[in-house]
C-alpha cells in the first residue's frame, strides 16, 4: 500500500483543526472550541511557516477554518460509506482540488492537490479533502474515530497497519489504561 507521504503529514493537521474548533471535550477536561483569529492563529503555528503565514492573511480566515472544520468532521464521522464519500468528494470539487507537482527548494518533487488559485484555507480544504479520499482508498472508510477515553470528543485518524487505534491522543490512551486498571481492581 502506498500512500503520499503527505497524507501521513496531513492526517494529523486535520484532526488538529476538527479537534481546535469543534471539540468541546478534550483529554478528560471541558475547553471552549476556538474561533476567529484565535482558531486561525492557533492553527498557523501547527502548519508552521510560509503556510501558516499565508493562512493568517487570509481575510475572515478564522470563520473560513470553521467552515472548513465543520466539514471535515461530518466526513470524518459520517457514519455510511457511501455518505462519507459524498461529502468527500463534495469537499473535493468546492475547494477545487487538483494534483499538480511541486518542488520545494532542496526536495524533490512532491504532489499537492490545491490549485494555484483561491485563498489558503481553499488551498488546506482541497489538500485536506484529497487526504482524506486517499485514506479511504488505501486503508477503507474505517480509519476515522472519536476518542473512546473519558472526557473526550476529540478526532483521530488512524494510519495503523492494524486498525488498533482507539484513542486520540498519548495522553488518553494512558488515561484510558488507568481507568480500566481502576475498574478491573475495584471488580
Ligand atoms: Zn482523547
Amino acid at each position: 500500500m502506498e500512500i503520499a507521504c503527505n497524507v501521513t503529514r496531513q492526517a494529523p493537521l486535520i484532526a488538529e483543526l476538527v479537534n481546535l474548533a469543534t471539540a468541546h471535550w478534550r483529554g478528560g477536561a471541558s475547553v471552549r472550541p476556538l474561533v476567529g483569529e484565535e482558531l486561525s492563529a492557533t492553527f498557523a503555528v501547527q502548519l508552521g511557516g510560509r503556510t501558516g503565514a499565508d493562512l493568517c492573511a487570509v481575510p475572515d480566515a478564522g470563520r473560513h477554518l470553521a467552515e472548513l472544520a465543520t466539514e471535515l468532521r461530518q466526513a470524518l464521522l459520517a457514519e455510511r460509506p457511501a455518505d462519507q464519500a459524498a461529502r468527500i468528494n463534495a469537499m473535493i470539487g468546492r475547494y477545487g482540488a487538483q494534483p499538480y507537482l511541486v518542488e520545494d527548494v532542496g526536495q524533490p518533487f512532491h504532489l499537492h492537490f490545491h490549485g494555484s488559485g483561491g485563498t489558503q484555507v481553499e488551498a488546506l480544504g482541497g489538500e485536506f479533502a484529497t487526504a482524506l479520499a486517499l485514506i479511504v482508498d488505501g486503508y477503507g472508510p474505517d480509519r476515522f474515530g472519536v476518542c473512546e477515553a473519558h472526557q473526550c470528543e476529540a478526532v483521530y485518524i488512524d494510519l495503523t497497519r492494524n486498525a488498533s487505534r482507539r484513542y486520540c491522543s498519548a495522553a488518553c490512551t494512558a488515561r484510558a489504561k488507568t481507568a480500566a486498571y481502576r475498574s478491573r481492581r475495584h471488580a
